[in-house]
């Protein structure tokens, strides 16, 4: 799901990120439970090789590698320690509509900046390719 769909707003309650934890690897005797994950701002996006990657829906902070004992709100803190939804001191359900839209705010620089650097990242890695053509159309001229 896209963060900037109008849908990843549900993300925000509990219930729709504990829905999303299927299949999850951890379930029972260790710290990092679907609830866990869930009540510490995770969702979870898994890929084909990688069944256990979890991601913030706020920060967008992507973690994998997983152990039983990893508490995901310690985890998530120490990874994304500039996350307003980990250090938020209310629950989502008692906040104003203007704290509200603050935080809508502050998500969108973290979808923005993540985009930003994906794009510079396949520009990087496009103009790699394009010099290695280069080199060898050079090479192969002498
Ligand atoms: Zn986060």
């Amino acid at each position: 799901m896209e963060p900037f769909n109008e849908e990843y707003i549900k993300m925000y309650f509990y219930e729709n990120r504990l829905k999303t934890f299927e299949g999850w690897p951890f379930d029972e005797d260790c710290t990092c439970t679907p609830e866990n994950m869930a009540k510490a701002g995770f969702i979870h996006t898994p890929s084909e090789n990688s069944p256990d990657i979890a991601m913030c829906f706020f920060c967008l902070k992507e973690l994998e590698g997983w152990e039983p004992e990893d508490d995901p709100e310690k985890e998530h803190k120490s990874h994304s320690s500039s996350c307003h939804f980990i250090s938020l001191k209310k629950k989502v359900e008692e906040l104003t509509v203007e704290e509200f839209f603050k935080l809508q705010k502050e998500r969108h620089k973290f979808i923005i900046n993540k985009s930003c650097n994906e794009a510079i990242t396949k520009f990087e890695d496009a103009a790699k390719l394009r010099r290695a053509e280069i080199i060898k159309t050079a090479m192969g001229e002498e």
